[in-house]
């Protein structure tokens, strides 16, 4: 499982390779961003994938992985028990994914 650190750094990497491919370097951050997600709601609409469907799951996966009163990063005990912030304690999210 990874920390939402390293989950940061992946998202990071494939940020800048799309930045490189796409002539986007010197952009700022958010510049890149929005124009990688409109890429992928182009990838998504030839590739029989459904855009609100898979942002829909991408906010579930960041609301389980981040505690909403402090911002720490959540274990979920090995996958069966509630989801608690490591930082706060707060039970965050007993749904499972
Ligand atoms: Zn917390």
């Amino acid at each position: 499982m990874s920390t939402n650190e390293e989950r940061s750094t992946f998202a990071g990497a494939a940020l800048e390779a799309f930045a490189d491919a796409c002539g986007l370097s010197d952009e700022d951050a958010e510049t890149k961003l929005a124009d990688l997600l409109a890429d992928l709601q182009h990838w998504a609409d030839r590739n029989n994938a459904s855009w609100s469907r898979c942002l829909a799951r991408a906010v579930d996966h960041y609301e389980a992985e981040v505690c909403y009163k402090c911002g720490g990063e959540v274990d979920d005990f090995g996958g069966d028990g509630p989801q608690v912030c490591a930082t706060c304690l707060t039970q965050v999210k007993t749904d499972k994914r």
